[in-house]
């Protein structure tokens, strides 16, 4: 081909003179890139074809990823502060005074009390690293995002299928033929859900899509439903009493694998109602119908009943748990009618998707000829499909009702038969795990010592009062009060509480703050003005500030910087080693585990070091355990790719799975392999083992899976995993708070925990809804992402900035209308803890009583080294100003925190505001209004103009023509 110069046309040009492979950072779902260099310089990003999260497939931010690694807003030095806090004046230090410093603040902290270290991560992923080393350091206060991202979904999840939604299990998108999603943005396992969608339209398969707004994936879906925040549960209980009264249930399935059969004690106000009758051994009974007597739950001749109450021989009186799911959900309460109006769902539209869920699941189900053996050795020769799945997400966790909601997902699943079935939500290895075999929090008082480590991990399962971190008076022990009456099954953490409760000395003051990537002081936080401050508060009688040191590692110049006493600049994740490890969040897929790596791609042109690495380093010179050899030399002085190689956490148990043992021959488990990392390399980055078709379905339960997940550490047996309808862990709790046992919770708790630790799903309105006043505050806020940004990642990108550079509040026309509020309007947002001033759009496919916006692209003017008057910091905003991160008072002075009652995940779509038009005189400008922070020295001024391609376009023009 020529152009009309006669110039010969490349229509496919050379994107490079290298190609690497490496997993993509640019938002949590880690997929498979190639990354083609040119004379040792990025120049494109490709998906990998053959990798197994993507296939080839790569989003915006994914290819954009090149403009993160070329950002001006990069650190380039470590710093420590000179000016006061939030001014952003730094100095630039080398590595050893900054590793010195913060190893004499954490050396004192490890010395005197460990606690006075809180050690937080934001959406890093080498959480198996971090929590590893804050487990050696001593200190309980450790956890990463998930309290503010998702614990809902994982402790809801955990606690009913012993597995959850996105990394843990996905719809089986080659067989599902009705999808139900609810509240997914669109960066939650985003690649993924496109590929999948795509198989689903392929199909024909039904695309459900339940989410206030549509955008994104909800664009796409077959059918819209545009609910009213935090109403899902009630939807969904209704949808699983309309199953119940059609009896369109799986009762086989139901019986085989979950505890509807299990006898639960009637015995109301005694300290045994509502737990399971067990035999002398501990094993759940049921009652056999035919022999009318009780048998071991699993006793796989018993012909169990499922409804009615029996008496026992020892006169206790007690019934099968499905009956109590029965009474519960066949109340009118949740009757189509009766939550119509509520969730803004007719009741016929309810009714019909109970339906043509029923229908799919039961008159279309799949049946694959494959051969299977459970643990009570029976073989099968065939697996039966319930092609219906289920998935969800932060639409459902961040409301404080999210863990019940998510549960009854998880049962509606259970009810029809299609968890870990052809078409259902299926299992990713290393889960489903079992609950009981978990692990519990350390952090009790007499597990904290100076200099000592934590006898197991902070974050756990709690199953029982007696689990909880709380001293003899019920107090608190963590500084996030995870795991105390507060937020009993926090097994996330409760990052959003760590610098109110800091500041304020509650439950007790710390010494060290120690952050990873995560932007505390913007849009990670509630309450984002009011958190700066608690920041740069002094105490009045020392001078010194309430949160007297702040440690912060991140690889840009995010708004948290400035707030911080030292900084440890991080790398690029094209820049690292890292590992996607099978003791944190993997990227196995269902039919398959799996795990990756990162490798450098490029070295690093400034003076910074990996996170992961500069923590070891920190490691050794605290002698933490596991870190320091007995000459107290460094235990990996190569750094994070030496620790990936060689650290053990249980012999022949390292972060990879791949290629182990001395010839890399063994998988799962065997012996460091020094060149493992290299195998990866040369495997495009990752390691996959397909599990043999006879191992893909029916996990829970699975003979030869549960041996396989034993010998891989992933289970410590290979018994049956019995899924959890109803939740006798949760009973007990509520027992406690009944009187019973010997930890009970303070006469204050009492009735908080009653009400919320229910054994089977309940619905309440959100917890900030019951507070404040609906008349004052009559609409729902709440925030989307857009599909080419993740948190505050992408909107300091070059590329990425151009497509969302700045933010509306969205509004359904018709509540424009009433309100007398047109596109482009400025409006007051006012909720109970403040107000913003922001620009209005109008929209269709928004539920009439919600405004929304798109989340972190507000940025404050001065950080991500963007220019002054960039339009992310003059006409962005966040609603996180609006949001509390305490709920209003409750009566006695004190105030909760924004959270879910049980597991503490942070309830930011709980919001409740008002929008009132602003006068001329106020329109304009976006309020509130920061003054810029100082850029930090050696930050250079970004170009006007990038023309990124412009070095290579004349490096190609110099080549001779072919
Ligand atoms: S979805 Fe996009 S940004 Fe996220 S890991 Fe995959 S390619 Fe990267």
């Amino acid at each position: 081909m020529t152009n009309t110069n006669d110039r010969p046309i490349d229509t496919s040009p050379s994107v490079g003179d290298e190609v690497k492979h490496t997993t993509c950072y640019m938002c949590a779902c880690r997929c498979g890139i190639k990354v083609y260099l040119q004379d040792g310089e990025i120049r494109y990003i490709q998906g990998n074809r053959n990798h197994p999260v993507n296939k080839g497939i790569l989003c915006a931010k994914g290819s954009a990823g090149i403009m993160n690694f070329k950002s001006p807003a990069k650190l380039s030095k470590p710093l420590k502060r000179v000016g006061p806090r939030g001014s952003g004046e730094f100095k630039e230090i080398e590595w050893e005074e900054a590793l010195d410093t913060a190893t004499a603040w954490l050396a004192r902290c490890r010395a005197t009390n460990p606690r006075k270290l809180a050690f937080f991560t934001g959406r890093d992923q080498s959480q198996s690293l971090t929590s590893w080393w804050a487990q050696q350091f001593g200190t309980p206060n450790f956890s990463a995002h998930g309290g503010f991202c998702s614990v809902n979904m994982a402790a809801g999840g955990l606690y009913t299928i012993g597995s959850a939604f996105w990394e843990f299990g996905e719809p089986d998108w080659e067989n599902t033929k009705y999808f139900l999603m609810f509240g997914v943005a669109e960066d939650h396992d985003s690649n993924p859900i496109k590929k999948g969608i795509g198989h689903l339209k392929t199909r024909g398969a039904k695309f459900v899509s339940v989410n206030p707004v549509r955008t994104g994936y909800s664009g796409v879906a077959d059918e819209w439903i545009g609910i009213r925040p935090g109403t899902d549960g009630l939807f969904v209980m209704s949808l699983i009493r309309e199953l119940l009264r059609a009896g369109t249930i799986d009762e086989e399935y139901l019986v085989r694998y979950t505890n509807v059969h299990w006898l639960v004690i009637r015995n109301e106000g005694g300290a045994d109602h509502g737990l399971y009758i067990r035999d002398e051994n501990g094993a759940a009974q049921c009652w056999d119908g035919e022999k009318q007597a009780l048998a071991v739950n699993t006793d796989v001749n018993a012909k169990p009943i499922l409804m009615g109450e029996v008496t026992l021989p020892d006169g206790r009186k007690a019934v099968p748990a499905f009956q109590l799911i029965a009474e519960q959900y066949l109340d009118d309460q949740f009757a189509p009618e009766a939550v119509a109006e509520k969730t803004g769902i007719s009741a016929d539209t309810i009714r019909r998707i109970a339906a043509e869920l029923a229908d799919v699941a039961f008159q279309q189900s799949i049946e694959l000829p494959i051969e299977w053996v459970d643990t009570f050795g029976r073989k099968h020769d065939k697996v039966i499909g319930r092609p219906v799945a289920m998935h969800a997400m932060r639409g459902i966790s961040a409301h404080s009702n999210g863990f019940h909601t998510c549960r009854a997902i998880h049962i509606l699943q259970l009810l029809l038969g299609s968890i870990d079935v052809p078409g259902g939500m299926r299992y990713k290895p290393p889960y489903p795990k079992a609950l009981y075999s978990l692990p519990k929090p350390f952090g009790k008082d007499r597990e904290v010592q100076p200099n000592t480590p934590l006898a197991g991990p902070h974050l756990g399962f709690p199953m029982a009062p007696e689990q909880l971190l709380i001293d003899d008076d019920g107090k608190a022990m963590r500084i996030d009060k995870a795991f105390s009456w507060e937020a009993p099954l926090a097994t996330h953490g409760l990052m959003h509480m760590v610098i109110t409760n800091a500041w304020k000395g509650d439950p007790y003051p710390i010494d060290t703050l120690f952050l990873y990537m995560a932007n505390m002081a913007w849009n990670s936080t509630m309450n984002t003005s009011k958190v700066m401050d608690m920041l740069t508060d002094k105490n009045e009688e020392t001078g010194e500030y309430k949160i007297p040191r702040i440690i912060y590692s991140d690889a840009f110049y995010s708004e948290m910087v400035p707030y911080a006493d030292l900084i440890l600049p991080d790398t690029t994740y094209l820049e690292r080693w890292d590992c996607i490890s099978l003791l944190d969040r993997p990227i196995s897929h269902a039919d398959a585990a799996a795990d990756a790596i990162r490798h450098p791609i490029v070295e690093p042109d400034r003076d910074v070091r990996c996170f992961q690495e500069v923590l070891l380093d920190l490691g050794a010179r605290l002698g933490l355990n596991g870190m320091m050899n007995d000459d107290g030399s460094p235990k990996y002085p190569g750094g994070y790719a030496d620790y990936i190689t060689n650290h053990e956490r249980r012999p022949g148990l390292g972060p990879l799975a791949g290629w182990r043992g001395k010839d890399g021959t063994e998988h799962g488990r065997g012996d460091a392999n020094p060149d493992q990392l290299k195998r990866y390399v040369e495997n495009e980055g990752f390691w996959e083992y397909t599990l043999p078709e006879a191992h893909r379905y029916y996990r829970f339960a699975n003979k030869g899976y549960l041996e396989w997940a034993e010998t891989m550490a992933f289970t410590t047996n290979a018994d049956q995993i019995v899924m959890k309808i109803y939740s006798e862990a949760l009973q007990k709790f509520r027992l406690a708070a009944q009187g019973h046992g010997d930890v009970q919770p303070p006469d204050s708790e009492r009735e908080r925990i009653e009400t919320y630790a229910s054994p089977l799903p309940i619905w309440y309105p959100p917890v900030e809804e019951q507070m404040v006043d609906e008349a004052a505050y009559p609409l729902h806020a709440i925030t989307q992402r857009p599909m080419h940004m993740y948190h505050s990642w992408g909107s300091q990108n070059a590329w990425l900035r151009q497509i969302t550079g700045d933010n509306r509040l969205y509004m359904s026309r018709e509540k424009g209308a009433e309100l007398k509020i047109e596109t482009d309007d400025w409006v007051w947002v006012i909720s109970h803890n403040g107000r913003i001033k922001v620009q209005v759009a109008l929209m269709d496919g928004v539920n009439k009583d919600t405004v929304w916006t798109w989340n972190a692209i507000g940025k404050r003017p001065g950080a991500w080294n963007l220019d002054a008057d960039a339009s992310e910091g003059r006409k962005g905003f966040l609603l996180n100003h609006l949001i509390s991160e305490l709920l209003p008072e409750k009566g006695d002075g004190y105030r909760y925190s924004n959270s879910d009652p049980l597991t503490g995940q942070a309830a930011w779509f709980d919001l409740r505001v008002r929008v009132e038009k602003a006068s001329v005189a106020d329109e304009g400008v976006i309020e509130p209004a920061f003054q810029p922070t100082a850029k930090p020295p050696g930050m250079s001024h970004p170009p006007e103009v990038l023309k990124y391609g412009e070095t290579f376009r004349k490096t190609r023009e110099k080549e001779p023509s072919a």
